[in-house]
């Protein structure tokens, strides 16, 4: 687990784009936000996604850990 040194939040390897210094790395939130490259997500896709971790959280639940 890295922290990023921009957001300070803790980032999952597979969301880190850069290592820093060692522990610290860019996460991928702030590599978007500062390139200003992120795309935005469809609308129906994101009511999907939203729709899918309703029902997940209704059949086990409990809620998701993120
Ligand atoms: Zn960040």
């Amino acid at each position: 687990m890295y922290t990023c040194a921009i957001c300070h939040f803790a980032t999952e390897l597979d969301d880190v784009v850069a290592l820093t210094t060692p522990g610290h790395c860019i996460c991928l939130r702030c590599f978007h936000r500062e390139t200003e490259s992120e795309l935005p997500m469809p609308k129906p896709l994101r009511r999907q996604v939203i729709a899918a971790l309703a029902a997940l959280e209704t059949a086990t639940g409990e809620s998701a850990n993120w």
